[in-house]
């Protein structure tokens, strides 16, 4: 299962199982230690954890889950698709540049032309 990266500093969450307490359930978390971010607790188990950190994490806008270095999928015409690795974020002017992976070539595209998010990729 592909475990979506935290939102606010890209990097791969964890999942942490406790049961430390007597008398206490066990449950699972799933989340982002640096940023605080973390799904609801659930004792069902580690994937639905992450499930549940997944669905919180597609609440966000896919713009700001865009990252330096991700490859996207642009369409450049209406029958050209190109991949590219981005290389500068924009989200107030909401473009992007990024480098073809086919043609080396550095182009600007708005986040309206990305066809395929990263985490649909990976
Ligand atoms: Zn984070």
């Amino acid at each position: 299962m592909n475990i979506f990266k935290c939102p606010f500093c890209g990097k791969q969450p964890e999942t942490h199982y406790y049961n430390e307490e007597e008398g206490h359930d066990e449950f699972w978390i799933t989340g982002c230690p640096d940023c605080d971010l973390f799904s609801g607790i659930t004792a069902a188990s580690k994937e639905i954890s992450q499930n549940d950190w997944n669905a919180l994490i597609s609440r966000f806008p896919s713009i700001m889950r865009v990252r330096i270095n991700d490859k996207v999928e642009v369409r450049e015409s209406s029958t050209l698709y190109h991949y590219f690795r981005v290389t500068e974020i924009d989200i107030n002017a909401g473009i992007f540049m990024g480098t073809c992976l086919k043609t080396d070539e550095l182009e600007q595209f708005k986040f309206e032309e990305i066809v395929t998010w990263p985490w649909e990729l990976e």
